[in-house]
């Protein structure tokens, strides 16, 4: 499972509090993941925002998203 961390692009990117979600992207180019697609914590960019912004350089700062990714994972430790 590779989680890559996500912010959702616009004004407060890159700004102090700005949420970093984790996104399940799979096999995709985490540059062309779309408006629609949801983070681990279900968010998604409405259809008129700037859509997803690949961060590959910073952690996963949402909570709900980092508990996601862990439970994930120890799942598939089983
Ligand atoms: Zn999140």
């Amino acid at each position: 499972m590779q989680i890559e961390p996500m912010m959702k692009a616009g004004r407060s990117m890159g700004g102090q509090g700005a949420v970093v979600h984790g996104m399940h992207v799979g096999d995709k180019n985490p540059r062309q993941i779309g408006n629609g697609t949801k983070a681990l914590c279900g968010t998604s960019c409405g259809p008129r925002s700037a859509g997803w912004a690949h961060m590959p350089n910073l952690q996963v700062t949402c909570e709900r998203c980092t508990k996601a990714a862990q439970r994930a994972a120890a799942q598939k430790g089983e």
